[in-house]
């Protein structure tokens, strides 16, 4: 199996700090990182439900991606990332099985993770994330 667990799903939202009431105030979680991804445009805020993560994404131009995202479809699941091993090989071997890659290569993410994404058209219409931690 590729993956190995649920390293974060992300979630478009229009104002960050709105949304960050919900998660400290109803389920009570703990915001413990926020965090500016200028090249994607957007500012992120991070949660930890046991090993896996809730990223909150909210878009800082209107060119952003998330930007698109909810002027079409509204707030809600954008993504979901999955831990990878030895992430550049494995978005080679999911490419070889004709899946349509939006990164070839693999790229710097939020929290220092290296990322890559695959197209939604060949993943059921779910945006998918592989992300390895360098650091592991
Ligand atoms: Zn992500």
């Amino acid at each position: 199996m590729i993956p190995n667990y649920i390293e974060h799903i992300g979630i478009a939202v229009k104002n960050l700090e709105e949304s960050i009431k919900y998660y400290e105030n109803i389920l009570g979680m703990k915001c413990y990182s926020i965090e500016d991804v200028v090249d994607q445009k957007v500012r992120t805020a991070f949660f930890k439900v046991g090993q896996t993560k809730i990223e909150l994404l909210e878009p800082t131009s209107e060119e952003s991606t998330i930007a698109k995202f909810i002027e079409k479809k509204g707030e809600g699941v954008h993504h979901i990332a999955f831990s990878v091993d030895n992430l550049s090989e494995k978005l080679k071997l999911v490419e070889e099985k004709g899946v349509a890659l939006i990164d070839k290569n693999a790229r710097k993410g939020a929290e220092g993770l290296n990322i890559g994404f695959l197209h939604p058209k060949s993943t059921g219409g779910v945006l998918t994330e592989f992300c390895e931690n360098p650091n592991k």
